[in-house]
């Protein structure tokens, strides 16, 4: 059977197009207006229930050979997909680092997915608009006019790209073709820092090990003496300092590294200066958090990811580099297929794949620019600064309780405690907790260890999360670590 007999009689079979773009439109709108009930009925609905087992075998079936009406594969994801995903929409998500998302950003992806735009490169204003976005991050961290930037996955690949940008900066760019031959290249961050840190190094065939890992104090910035002596000890041992990765909000507890004296310690020691400002960053929206972030404008590169704190959809993550010119040089490689003319669509170059690993690229930067448009940001920093407001309320509840104990300062919006176990194992009774909590639908806190001691931890980081929302899941906490200690 030839493809146009399986296609079944369409007008145009080759084409992916409907035959009927009223029952299309009809359909969309279908989908369009359920999905903003999504968003605004959310708290009529559990944060997160477990995928039926029937459900996750639906997803095992053979690939589809032939067509199914698009009304048939959507009530598919309404009834199987939809009411499972992971519940960071939801107000009562306050696990790990998860952003809200808004209807705003869902619209912007919708024509973003509509417009298909490659931004890999090309002279077409999907690259500008991500441009505009590079000139506010510019503007919002004092970063210079020669600062390059651009849309990455999240920070992960951020911080990976910027340990890329630091040891092509400290070796020349003859590393990239001849590789590392055995310089002793060490990089440093604290031990609180992000596990995407160390694996940087690991990717990047430093070895994991070469990332030493600095002690932090007990606010759980990194010690700077202690910093500054392991490069005095390594620099006479004979190894070669080329990095230091601060934290502007550590993922654990929310700590700030002290941005400022890293700053000095590298210009001293003639050091690239990277920041990962995975969430943190962005409160240099917040006229209350920016000044804790004094010596930010100073870094050589800044990891941060929009999909967070900034509450675009997921994902948005960003690099920043002071020295464009030196980001150019670790990743710009010329080929053929993507000469570059000073006319047509091939010109307008730099084009964001002269600056990152990846080629083709969505239009991660329209999301950004109509969230940052549509609400300002003087908006989104107030936003900001009330998550923090309900993670004090969240502290300040916690305090009051006998039943529970803090077990971390709360430096922004994260809050790490516990249910004080009356015997037993309280890290097995904890962990218990959160997962009774997950199970029941009201919130999602995670976990996470602190001094040797398991954590309820809640990172209060989607928007819409109020002090009732907070207080809900404290009142589930006791709840469940009443009836656990009754068994
Ligand atoms: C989330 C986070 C990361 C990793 O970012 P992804 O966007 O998840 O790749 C790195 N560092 C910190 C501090 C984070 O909060």
């Amino acid at each position: 059977m030839s493809g146009m007999e399986r296609a079944g009689g369409h007008s145009g079979a080759a084409s992916l197009d409907p035959d009927d773009w009223d029952a299309l439109r009809a359909d969309a709108h279908r989908m369009l207006d359920d999905m903003i009930d999504y968003i605004a009925d959310v708290r009529e609905r559990p944060v997160w229930q477990p995928i039926p087992d029937a459900v996750r075998a639906g997803f095992s079936e053979q690939l589809p050979r032939n067509e199914t009406p698009l009304g048939e594969v959507y009530r598919t994801f309404t009834d199987n997909i939809a009411p499972y995903a992971t519940g960071n929409v939801h107000p009562g998500f306050m696990g790990w680092v998860h952003g809200g998302g808004t209807a705003v950003g869902m619209l912007a992806e919708m024509l973003a997915a509509g417009l298909n735009a490659n931004c890999g490169g090309r002279n077409h204003i999907g690259i500008e608009v991500e441009r505009q976005i590079v000139r506010w991050v510019r503007e919002l961290f004092g970063f210079p006019q020669s600062a390059s930037g651009l849309f990455v996955t999240g920070s992960s690949m951020a911080n990976l790209m910027a340990l890329l940008v630091a040891r092509t900066a400290a070796l020349g760019p003859q590393v990239r073709e001849g590789g590392i031959k055995g310089e002793p290249l060490t990089a440093y961050a604290s031990a609180a820092a992000h596990g995407c840190v160390v694996q940087a190094a690991d990717l990047a065939g430093l070895g994991g090990g070469a990332l030493r890992r600095i002690a932090f104090d007990s606010a759980h910035r990194i010690d700077i003496a202690a910093l500054r002596r392991r490069i005095a000890e390594d620099r006479a041992a004979g190894f070669q300092p080329f990095l230091v990765t601060g934290s502007a909000g550590t993922v654990d507890v929310g700590a700030i590294d002290d941005l400022a004296a890293l700053a000095a310690v590298c210009r001293e020691e003639q050091l690239w200066f990277h920041v990962d400002g995975a969430y943190g960053s962005l409160g240099m929206l917040s006229d209350e958090i920016a000044p804790r972030l004094a010596g930010l404008s100073e870094a050589d590169s800044v990891a941060l990811d929009f999909h967070k704190w900034g509450q675009v959809n997921y994902d948005a993550g960003f690099l920043i580099v002071r020295d464009g010119e030196a980001h150019r040089q670790t990743f710009a490689a010329p080929a053929a297929y993507l000469r570059r003319e000073t006319r047509g669509l091939a010109a307008d170059s730099p084009w964001p794949c002269d600056f990152g690993p990846d080629l083709s690229r969505g239009f991660r930067a329209l999301k950004t620019w109509f969230t940052l448009k549509t609400f300002g940001a003087d908006r989104l920093g107030a936003m900001i600064a009330r998550t923090c407001a309900v993670a004090r309320h969240l502290e300040a509840r916690v305090r009051r309780e006998p039943k529970l104990e803090m077990l971390a300062p709360v430096a922004l919006n994260i809050v790490c405690f516990r249910y004080r176990a009356a015997s037993g194992d309280a890290d097995a009774l904890n962990a218990e907790i959160v997962a009774d909590i997950h199970e029941s639908g009201i919130a999602a806190p995670s976990s996470t260890t602190i001094d040797g001691k398991l954590a309820i931890r809640a990172a209060i980081t989607n928007h819409r999360t109020a002090f009732e929302d907070v207080d809900r899941m404290v009142d589930a906490v006791l709840r469940f670590g009443e009836a656990r200690e009754q068994r």
